[in-house]
């Protein structure tokens, strides 16, 4: 496995390899989420490129990110049991200059949800995803359905910009009993861990729902809030795979999405249907 930190250094090792070049991006701690988009990246492509970069203007002031969970060395070890050819680790400065051109989001679709809670936060996703991809000179790049606004931004922007990479969505991987793995689920308490389920819990019912018939998305929603109590929601909602709330749930093009506070930690799930 090749370690590039420099632009150069990345540039180079691609240049020693031919082929198809599928890309993770990930800001590191890595987990088995991780490991499955690379491993779906190692099955598709002849070269797989992983980087690993805390962006810091995806994190709005007062956000986690000096206190992000950074571990080099078990995710270095990690990239290369999975097979990785280069693994890109580049600093700050590395990425961005001053006084740059920038990638705004959607007025609308990139300021709802994550967005309205975190304004400009899919701002500095865009611009250091759109960054990335090109450095890395993707054939293909992974994504987790996890991070579904994220997913639909991204893919907006490849649209909206004509870009030739494919943008493929990996399902959540989760723990056995529910709870989709997270680098921020390091944070949470043993008892935080128990309330925590209440995410996946609600999502679970919200499919059992569907299968039953009920399809309006209100009789839903009032349902998952019941199961969240006591835990500090910060929306939870139904909207089709463009990011537009949907009255009722329409079977191949819905997304049911949550997002919560558990003890000082912020979860987002979802499922599609
Ligand atoms: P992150 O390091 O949190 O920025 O995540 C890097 C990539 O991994 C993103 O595309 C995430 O959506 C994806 N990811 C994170 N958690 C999971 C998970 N539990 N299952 C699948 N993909 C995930």
């Amino acid at each position: 496995m090749i370690i590039a930190r420099t632009a150069v250094e990345l540039s180079a090792a691609l240049d020693s390899k031919t082929g198809s070049v599928g890309f993770v991006p990930t800001m590191g701690a890595l987990h088995i989420g991780h490991r499955t988009l690379i491993e779906k990246a190692r099955v598709e492509n002849d070269v797989v490129v992983v980087s690993i970069f805390v962006n810091p203007t995806q994190f709005l002031p007062g956000e986690d990110l000096s206190k992000y969970p950074r571990r080099e060395e078990a995710d270095f070890k990690i990239c290369e049991l999975s097979g990785v050819d280069i693994l890109f680790y580049p600093e700050v400065g590395t990425m961005y200059g001053k006084d740059e051109v920038s990638i705004k989001a959607p007025d609308v679709r990139g300021y709802i949800l994550e967005g309205a809670i975190r304004p400009g936060h899919f701002d500095g996703v865009l611009s250091v995803v759109m960054k990335l991809l090109n450095m890395v000179r993707a054939t293909r790049a992974y994504f987790g359905k996890k991070d579904a606004q994220q997913l639909a931004l991204i893919t907006q922007m490849g649209q909206n910009f004509f870009m030739s990479v494919e943008i493929i969505a990996v399902d959540t991987v989760r723990e056995s009993d529910g709870l989709a793995l997270s680098s921020r689920n390091v944070y949470l308490s043993q008892e935080d861990r128990v309330e925590a389920l209440k995410l996946s819990a609600s999502l679970k019912r919200a499919t059992h729902l569907v299968m039953q018939g009920v399809r309006e998305s209100n009789e839903i929603t009032k349902i998952m809030l019941e199961i969240l109590q006591p835990l500090s929601v910060e929306y939870v909602t139904v909207v089709n795979r463009r990011f537009e709330a949907i009255p009722e749930v329409i079977i191949g093009d819905t997304i049911v999405l949550v997002a919560a506070r558990v003890g000082l930690t912020r979860l987002i799930d979802n499922v599609w249907m």
